[in-house]
């Protein structure tokens, strides 16, 4: 749909509208906020998304945003290295760390299973995962999934990979509502369910 026939101000639109959770109504508001705010507004914003592209990359370790070829949690020296947490995106991350609750390393897969959207095994970083497991002398692998049935039967598929090797896997507990998404869910009930979760 065209607004008034401005290329700039649709090009925009278009654009923002593409971001998750944003609808055409909300692009065309955010659309005009840019347009009636200052011109150094719009070109700070601008360079900041442009900078985020250009200035990170994904950890070459977990696959966490980074600034070099490790991000700052595989490079903390106070954490657990023994630990994994294995999560879906880079946001659950964020949400987990904001509980304070779990102390170790992280894992992004980028997605779960999900044969009816197209992603197979081989589309997440699943080899990693193993890779490091067996290198890194990892006592745990915690799953922190998304409680959908993609991220349930995920963390079934993951847990037949890691049997038979010698640690310990675990899944966060209930109490994050089926079907939700992890960073939606206050960090209390994130924070509860990491440190009650249970053995597979
Ligand atoms: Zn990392």
């Amino acid at each position: 749909m065209q607004l008034l026939g401005i290329d700039a101000l649709d090009r925009l639109i278009d654009e923002l509208s593409r971001l998750p959770g944003i609808g055409r109504k909300t692009a065309q508001r955010l659309a005009i906020f840019v347009l009636k705010s200052e011109s150094q507004y719009a070109e700070n914003l601008a360079e900041a998304i442009y900078n985020l592209k250009k200035e990170t990359q994904l950890c070459d370790k977990c696959f966490n945003i980074a600034e070099g070829s490790l991000c700052s949690i595989c490079l903390d020296t106070h954490r657990d290295p023994s630990k994994i947490c294995v999560v879906e995106d880079i946001v659950d991350i964020f949400a987990i760390e904001a509980s304070n609750e779990y102390k170790g390393l992280y894992h992004v897969l980028g997605g779960v299973i999900s044969p009816l959207a197209g992603v197979m095994a081989e589309n997440l970083h699943l080899n990693e995962l193993i890779d490091r497991v067996k290198n890194e002398n990892i006592a745990e692998v915690l799953m922190a999934l998304n409680p959908s049935t993609e991220g349930e039967a995920t963390m079934i598929y993951i847990s037949k990979l890691l049997s038979g090797l010698n640690l310990k896997v675990t899944r966060i507990a209930s109490g994050v509502p089926i079907g939700s998404h992890l960073e939606y869910v206050d960090t209390v009930t994130i924070g509860r369910a990491i440190s009650s979760r249970r053995e597979l």
